[in-house]
């Protein structure tokens, strides 16, 4: 794989130094930036994204640590490796460059291979660092996932669905749950076994999300064969109307499950929410929650494959 490489800014009031080092860094198939000071660095720091900064310390204007301090002050996406060319090069002037937050340091004059030697190890630093990052945001992807399903988990669920309703709540606005619960799923395992019994599973909450508004509408496994789907900006009525329309489009699409499978389920649904207006405000998830499950449990004695919503 081609290694990546990421831009350099040159931060230096010498024009002939700043010269020397953007040709050394461009010399080795790097972008580079000039700075002629601290507070110019900044300025392009605040609209472009620089991994590397190559800075000296003295300068008009903002010195090389008053960058440094400030770049370490900024909550950047990204890290910024600094690495400082100096003339200063007593233990002291050393020490207080790391302490600020420096990476590493170069004395001038300057070796061209050992400049680039540097910088290679900062962009070794910064890709490892962007490689973690984008481990750490995968794992967060699945660790809210639902493996079985492909929707969200009840830890999502936990998460998210208060903070839904405190969003509601504080600006007045109407939110539905569905809680869905197939019918007689425990006679799809012992006819078919658990493996089609998943594939169903599957099926019914890709097709439930193929047709809830996408980006605001949401859905999550509950456990088992029950789900709950969140409707923020909807009411109570609305909330069954669609329930009702995915009940329906549930019960007359079958689901293939083998060549010669194919098998038709129901859905029983207990819709609850807050009204946006009235008498809502201190509402919690699971008295939301516990109205919705006690619709779905008057669905299921009614015979099953049906809507029931909160009064
Ligand atoms: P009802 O209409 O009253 O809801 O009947 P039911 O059979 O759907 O309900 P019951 O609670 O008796 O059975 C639920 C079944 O769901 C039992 C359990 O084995 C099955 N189940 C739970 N999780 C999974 C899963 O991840 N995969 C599979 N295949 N089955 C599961
Ligand atoms: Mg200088
Ligand atoms: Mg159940
Ligand atoms: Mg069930």
């Amino acid at each position: 794989m081609r290694k990546k490489n990421y831009p350099v800014l040159v931060v230096e009031d010498d024009p002939v130094t700043r010269r020397l080092i953007c040709k050394t860094v461009g010399g080795a198939g790097y972008d580079t930036a000039e700075a002629e000071n601290g507070k110019i660095a900044q300025e392009i720091l605040k609209n472009s994204c620089f991994p590397i900064v190559v800075t000296d310390l003295m300068m008009p204007e903002m010195d090389g640590l008053e960058l440094c301090r400030w770049i370490r002050s900024q909550r950047n996406a990204h890290y910024i490796y600094i690495v400082v060319l100096t003339a200063r090069d007593s233990t002291e002037d050393v020490l207080k460059g790391f302490e600020t937050g420096v990476d590493d340091y170069l004395t001038k004059p300057f070796n061209h291979a050992e400049l680039l030697a540097r910088i290679n190890t900062g962009m070794r630093i910064i890709g490892l660092e962007r490689s973690l990052k984008q481990a750490y945001r995968e794992i967060k992807a699945l660790s809210i996932i639902d493996s079985v399903t492909g929707c969200y988990n009840r830890r999502y669920l936990e998460e998210k669905l208060p903070a839904e309703i405190k969003r509601a709540q504080r600006y007045g606005r109407d939110l539905s749950i569905v809680m869905c619960d197939l019918d007689h799923f425990k006679m799809i395992n012992d006819t078919y076994g658990h493996q089609v019994g998943d594939m169903v599973l599957h099926a019914f909450a890709s097709r439930v999300q193929n047709v809830i508004r996408k980006d605001i509408d949401w859905m999550a496994r509950y456990g088992g064969e029950e789900f709950l789907i969140v409707l923020p900006e909807t009411n109570v009525e609305n909330a069954a109307k669609k329930a009702d329309m995915l009940r329906r489009m549930i019960a007359e699409n079958r689901i293939g499950v083998s060549e010669r499978d194919q098998i038709f389920i129901t859905v029983s649904f207990g819709v609850s929410g807050l009204s946006g207006k009235i008498g809502c405000e201190n509402v919690v998830a699971s008295e939301l929650i516990g109205d919705a499950d006690a619709c779905l449990y008057r669905a299921k004695t009614a015979g099953r494959n049906c809507v029931i919503k909160a009064s």
